[in-house]
């Protein structure tokens, strides 16, 4: 079973065992590195980007706007394909709903093709509860779950993962979950491929039950799709009898012709390829070809609360392509794990506390696991201002105050731990508002300066560790200026 991220420390301390993790900071900077050198060459070929990068934010837009819309008529068209819909309200309903479906077809394995939403509600260790074993088949994902690991990436979950370290979980931990490495297996790419290939290809022949997510739906024709590089999903997709999808409710886009701008700025922005290897599409059921029941399982789990932040909603248009975790230079260097949830780097810094909330310690302090660069804003190709997210989420840890949770609007409470700039911030809110206080303060300031500390005290001290407090001027502005432009208001 994977470990989950149940009960994981906030990020600094999280971060800060990462950051002196020697062989993580090497493997991470030198995929991240690649990775993003690559999708920059990629996008480069593309003389309208900036224009698709447009159409991809508005499309999302206006379908998040008329979400309610475009999910009934999805319901239509699945249903009319030959599918089965269900809602899922939050993780758990999902889980049951799909152990019961499993269930009810008698098997007890399930393969997977890599799903963000099945992990994000823990699916594997719902059903191993239930007693039905999860296979994962996506090589990266495979790596993960024999390793009993997290995933620390959107697209390369193993990315913290060099190749001698996948060499001997393969050889450690494959034969404990069907058919065990190769004599004398390498760690050269070929033959670490050709086990993982050996190790699935059985599971594929013998899986009666496939359970997947889905990059976007079409509502229009009740299309699902995914794309992926490997050819397991194609297997997972076609191969089983009961086909299972679990997917997010902002997945949705209105029509094909929407599709097709994705379907160009998701293989560059993600893998840096021009189109992506596998493109797998099925509308429902379909007599003599591919699985002969279909059920999919739509999950909220936050989103429609998400969706009431007026700020916030905008990380519902994201496309999980992780371009911006591979320009983040904190992701860099923290990795995946610190970020505590199956989203990490800066989407997951703005998507876990608005799915989850930010009563807990991680979720809390995770929007500030940036230093605001701005440079994942620069890349997302739904134009995602990511660093105007991380500001406004802040603002509601410090200040607590009123969020949407189930349908209802709820005053959250402070997180703990922010009393000191609570009070710093409403101790400047009222200065602010008097300017004859204000004025009367900075004179004194002025006047005082000499004996002003060099360092903060209390909480401000880890501030002041690495930056110079900046000194208070002899002369307050406004008294300059009156003093060498005149009158009151500066008029001479
Ligand atoms: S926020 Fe933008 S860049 Fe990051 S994963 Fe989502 S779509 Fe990609």
């Amino acid at each position: 079973m994977s470990g989950t991220f149940v009960g994981m420390p906030a990020f600094p301390e999280a971060a800060r065992e990462a950051v002196h993790n020697r062989t993580l900071r090497g493997n991470l900077r030198h995929a991240t590195h690649t990775i993003r050198a690559k999708r920059a060459k990629a996008v480069a070929e593309v003389s309208d980007w900036d224009a698709l990068r447009e159409a991809g934010a508005r499309i999302k837009d206006r379908t998040l706007r008329h979400l309610d819309r475009y999910l009934v008529q999805l319901e239509e068209s699945v249903t009319a394909a030959g599918g089965v819909v269900h809602w899922a309200a939050d993780a758990d309903e999902a889980n049951r709903i799909v152990a019961e479906l499993v269930k009810a077809t008698g098997e007890t394995e399930v393969v997977k093709v890599k799903s963000m939403a099945t992990q994000e509600i823990g699916l594997n260790e719902a059903l191993e509860a239930e007693g039905i074993r999860a296979y994962e088949t996506d090589l990266a994902e495979l790596i993960v779950q024999l390793g009993k690991d997290r995933p620390s990436h959107i697209l390369v979950p193993a990315i913290h993962r060099n190749r001698g370290e996948i060499r001997d979980i393969f050889a450690r931990e494959m034969s404990e979950w069907g058919r065990p490495a190769p004599e004398g297996l390498t760690d050269t790419p070929a033959e670490l491929a050709e086990a993982a290939r050996l190790h699935l290809r059985e599971k594929f022949l013998r899986a009666k039950v496939g359970v997947s997510g889905a990059n976007f739906m079409v509502a229009e024709t009740g299309t699902l799709v995914v794309v992926e590089s490997e050819g397991n999903g194609r297997m997972c997709l076609t191969l089983p009898e009961t086909l299972i999808s679990v997917v997010g409710i902002e997945k949705v886009v209105p029509t094909w012709r929407d599709l097709e701008v994705f379907l160009q700025t998701l293989p560059r922005s993600s893998t840096a390829e021009r189109m992506n290897p596998y493109t797998s599409m099925w509308t429902g059921t379909t007599d003599g070809d591919g699985p002969r029941a279909f059920h999919l399982v739509l999950l909220d789990n936050g989103r429609t609360d998400t969706l009431a932040d007026e700020v916030g909603r905008q990380a519902l248009r994201c496309i999980r392509c992780s371009a911006c975790l591979n320009v983040c230079p904190v992701y860099e260097r923290a990795g995946g794990h610190a970020y505590g949830s199956v989203y990490p780097g800066p989407i997951g810094a703005i998507l876990s506390p608005q799915l989850r909330g930010t009563a807990s310690e991680i979720d809390a302090s995770l929007p500030y696991a940036s230093s605001l660069c701005g440079a994942c804003y620069e890349v997302c190709p739904v134009a995602i201002d990511i660093p105007e997210v991380l500001v406004h989420l802040r603002e509601r840890v410090v200040q607590g105050g009123p969020v949407i949770r189930g349908g209802n609007k709820v005053v959250l409470k402070p997180a703990k731990g922010h009393a000191a700039e609570r009070a710093a911030m409403r101790a400047a809110g009222w200065a602010l508002a008097r300017p004859g206080a204000l004025r009367t303060g900075q004179r004194l300031a002025s006047r005082t300066r000499r004996l002003h500390p060099r360092t903060l005290p209390g909480p401000g001290k880890a501030w002041t560790g690495t930056r110079d407090l900046p000194a208070v001027p002899s002369e307050p502005f406004r008294d300059w200026w009156q003093r060498t432009h005149g009158g009151k208001d500066g008029a001479k």
